[in-house]
């Protein structure tokens, strides 16, 4: 996958590319859903889940809070590449490593 990487310097010390932020475990992709928050964007990941009883595959999602920084600054629409970090807030442990897909034209 062509990842858009982050182009521009920035001083956010959690920016997993400019900053010390290091991050480790889980790789994501997912679609941004809501960047409202400062500096935070809300990732729906998507995932399916086998059913033995009816051998058929059930689509789940899940909701990721992950640190958006202002070098990446992903917007509603736009595919992203998130990676587990240590524990940023409350319920925030991910940060976005790239834009995967900018949102479709
Ligand atoms: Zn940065």
């Amino acid at each position: 996958m062509q990842e858009k990487q982050a182009q521009t310097q920035c001083n956010d010390p959690r920016c997993p590319v400019h900053g010390q932020l290091k991050t480790r475990g889980t790789r994501l992709s997912g679609l941004v859903v809501s960047s409202k928050a400062k500096k935070t964007a809300i990732v729906e990941v998507d995932y399916t889940i086998y059913l033995y009883k009816y051998e058929r595959y059930l689509r789940k999602h899940s909701r990721i809070a992950a640190h958006n920084p202002e070098c990446i600054n992903a917007k509603i629409g736009d595919t992203v590449s998130i990676a587990e970090s240590r524990r940023l807030s409350k319920t925030k442990s991910f940060a976005i490593t790239g834009i995967v897909k900018p949102k479709a034209a």
